[in-house]
């Protein structure tokens, strides 16, 4: 058995090839094999989003606070997501998630890597205008 401490693991600023505004970052877990398991807490900065990308595995996410958005496929419509909402991404399907623009979010993202080893890959910024499309309802 492991106990990883808190106390020895710093919050860490998402890198900004793959984030647009200020992202923090505690990891969960980075399981060892044969376990493929990660597993961060993202806290978003209002305005703050990933860039578009996709999971080899898909990815789950549990929102834990604020008010948040996702995106899955170009050119369709944001989605509010809260609190107690879960998000299931399929494997290999372009996608982002983050903050509203006025309001803090975070959640739980959960994945594991592909069978070869493969991490997310990572694509372009989302822009403005599709950051800033109306949620659907
Ligand atoms: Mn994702």
């Amino acid at each position: 058995m492991t106990v990883l401490r808190a106390s020895a693991r710093a919050t860490r600023q998402g890198a900004a090839a793959n984030f647009t505004g200020v992202v923090w970052q505690d990891e969960v877990v980075v399981a060892r094999p044969p376990s493929r398991m990660r597993a961060t807490v993202v806290s978003f900065t209002p305005g703050a989003r990933t860039a578009w990308h996709a999971h080899p595995v898909g990815q789950v996410l549990y929102c834990l606070s604020g008010v948040g958005r996702i995106s899955m496929g170009k050119g369709s419509r944001p989605q509010a997501i809260h609190p107690g909402d879960t998000v299931l991404i399929p494997p290999n399907t372009l996608h982002w998630h983050g903050a509203a623009p006025d309001r803090l979010f975070a959640h739980l993202a959960m994945s594991e890597s592909g069978e070869q080893g493969e991490g997310t890959a990572w694509g372009e910024p989302v822009s403005e205008e599709d950051y800033r499309a109306e949620p659907a309802p």
